[in-house]
């Protein structure tokens, strides 16, 4: 009974907000606050599980980029932070409130500067268009049991919800269960992502080497990052249908090209 008041709490407060670049509109009953708040204690929970990569040249890449896309992404309300996380598994996600892991796995995959920003941009682009906190209200609505997800402080969770909220506010991890992203999330993020590494300085035509790239390795292997980020067949020519739109905000930019190369 408590748990259907709350929902109808919670559809009372439903908004239905706007998302950056795509402009479709998203189903909301969680405020920004508590998905940041939420996406805070996941990534310190996710972080005391796994071994931190620091002062290494991939770990300097990965703060790099990080800042770079922080300078351009307009999100004020964000407390980026950008780790690296030791990891055979080819990974990366960012939290809701800018919270970003990349994990070694995915280095030889990334290739270069430019293949990492098209990751790290794409990932940060779920953070910005709210998929986590759209996931979240979709699993208030359609699960009574995880009503009380976002109304509760994460740390007052147990183990199988706190799985289920990190897999819903966007990290695909050995701690939590596989949520996949909705082809209309992946294509969003992947729109954000090209306009974010663009206006960074990045060539946002290796994003397409890149896609490529990872999605023919995966083919080989079975990948968490891409049970959970399903590629499309038709991501290769939406991104290159994209490029006209984001050439001129490269072009505005530093110009890096593609950056260093990656081993
Ligand atoms: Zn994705």
């Amino acid at each position: 009974m408590k748990n259907i008041f709350l929902i109808a709490l919670l559809l009372i407060s439903a908004s239905c907000s706007t998302t950056p670049v795509s402009g479709n509109k998203a189903f909301l009953l969680t405020s920004s606050e508590t998905e940041n708040q939420q996406g805070e204690a996941a990534y310190k929970e996710i972080i005391a599980k796994e071994k931190e990569v620091k002062g290494t040249p991939e770990a300097r890449m990965v703060e790099e980029i990080g800042r770079r896309i922080a300078a351009v992404a307009n999100q004020p309300d964000f407390k980026w932070e950008f780790k690296t996380l030791q990891s055979d598994e080819p990974n990366a996600f960012c939290l809701p409130g800018g919270k970003v892991a990349v994990y070694t796995g995915i280095f030889k995959y990334a290739g270069n500067e430019a293949g990492l920003a098209t990751v790290m941009g794409h990932e940060i682009g779920h953070a910005i268009a709210r998929h986590g906190g759209q996931r979240m209200s979709e699993q208030m609505v359609t699960n009574i049991a995880m009503a009380g997800l976002a109304a509760t402080a994460f740390s007052k969770l147990d183990n199988t919800k706190k799985g289920l909220a990190i897999a819903a506010l966007g990290a695909g991890t050995a701690v939590a269960i596989s949520l996949p992203f909705s082809r209309k999330h992946e294509t969003e993020a992947d729109e954000i992502g090209l306009v974010l590494m663009s206006k960074a300085g990045y060539d946002p035509r290796e994003s397409v080497n890149f896609w490529d790239r990872f999605s023919k390795a995966g083919g080989k292997a079975p990948m968490q990052f891409l049970s959970t980020h399903p590629t499309s067949e038709n991501r290769h020519e939406h991104l290159r249908e994209m490029l006209p739109k984001v050439m001129p905000y490269y072009e505005a930019s530093a110009k890096l090209g593609i950056g260093k190369n990656l081993q």
